[in-house]
């Protein structure tokens, strides 16, 4: 595996690749990797010849209470990892790299970025879309895998590449879970034993509307309300339950492509999980054990 911390030779190494008629496949992480990841990386290998992995935490998509200091870092055990699944060329720009300069210009997310996380986190989407944009233009792959989990910012993602005419795909991968329901991400290492069981109440109430949709109930509202009582469980403060389509518009007829997007504090922790109700959570896969 490849490591390469300078963007000329990242550009020189896709180059490369691309001159010998190798597909890149890119998956971006802000690293403390787990299965989800590794999931995207299975899948960037099955649509491209050679996977770049980036790890790099982006503190411009973090607000200035959040996360960013304290968010887990550990680049020895990433490496190991991504060595073992077969990442080709890991990317690790430090911060002075991606930053010499606070950067001036940003992307603007559009209305699809005032809802739902943009509504929470107002500057979040910016972030994300800018250093996504920029390690797009580092990398030049061919293919770019980013997970289900983070529903808003993939659709946001997609909506980037074309309207900006970048020239990748977009892959969308389903949201790996632990045997239990829970929704693999970095910041579940936030949470206490008895935190991590009250977690459990966002992919129950996905769960729960689920059922209620399946059994025949399709009114958006009782749906909601539905899986609202299920998220206030003991421990958790709900932040928002809502049916969505692809542009994260609220619904009023439920069908099988209906998202169902939540996110609630446990603690400190800000989690966020979501289902296409046709695919159900029982398609997405778990951990292997
Ligand atoms: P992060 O390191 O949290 O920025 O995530 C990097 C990529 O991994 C993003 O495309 C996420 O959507 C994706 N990801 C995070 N958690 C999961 C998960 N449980 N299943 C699938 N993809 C995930």
């Amino acid at each position: 595996m490849h490591e390469i911390t300078a963007i000329s030779e990242m550009r020189a190494w896709s180059r490369v690749a691309r001159t010998r008629e190798l597909r890149v496949g890119f998956v971006p992480t802000m690293g403390a990797l787990h299965d989800g990841h590794l999931r995207l990386v299975e899948r960037a290998r099955e649509l491209a010849d050679l996977v770049v992995m980036s790890i790099f935490v982006n503190p411009l998509q973090f607000g200035p209470t959040e996360d960013f200091a304290r968010y887990p870092r550990d680049l020895d055990r990433d490496r190991d990892l991504a060595q073992a699944h077969e990442v080709s060329c890991l990317f690790v720009p430090d911060g002075l790299t991606m930053y010499p300069a606070e950067p001036s210009v940003r992307l603007d997310p559009g209305p699809m970025a005032t809802s739902l996380e943009g509504a929470a986190r107002p500057t979040h989407f910016a972030g994300v879309l800018t250093v996504v944009a920029k390690l797009c233009h580092m990398v030049e792959p061919d293919v770019a895998v980013f997970g289900r989990k983070d529903f808003q910012q993939a659709m946001l993602v997609r909506r980037m590449v074309a309207d900006l005419d970048f020239p990748l795909a977009v892959e969308v991968a389903p949201t790996v879970r632990e045997l239990d329901g829970l929704a693999l991400s970095s910041r579940n290492a936030y949470l206490s034993p008895d935190q991590r069981r009250s977690a459990l109440a966002l992919s129950r109430a996905l769960r729960e509307v689920e059922k209620a949709w399946r059994s025949g109930q399709a009114g958006p509202a009782v749906l909601h309300k539905k899986g609202m009582e299920v998220l206030a469980a003991p421990g958790v403060e709900p932040e928002y339950l809502a049916l969505v389509d692809e542009e994260l518009k609220p619904v009023d007829r439920v069908t099988q492509k209906t998202i169902v997007v939540v996110a609630a504090r446990v603690g400190r922790t800000r989690l966020i999980d979501n289902v296409v109700l046709g695919d159900g959570l029982g398609a997405d896969p778990t951990i292997r054990s």
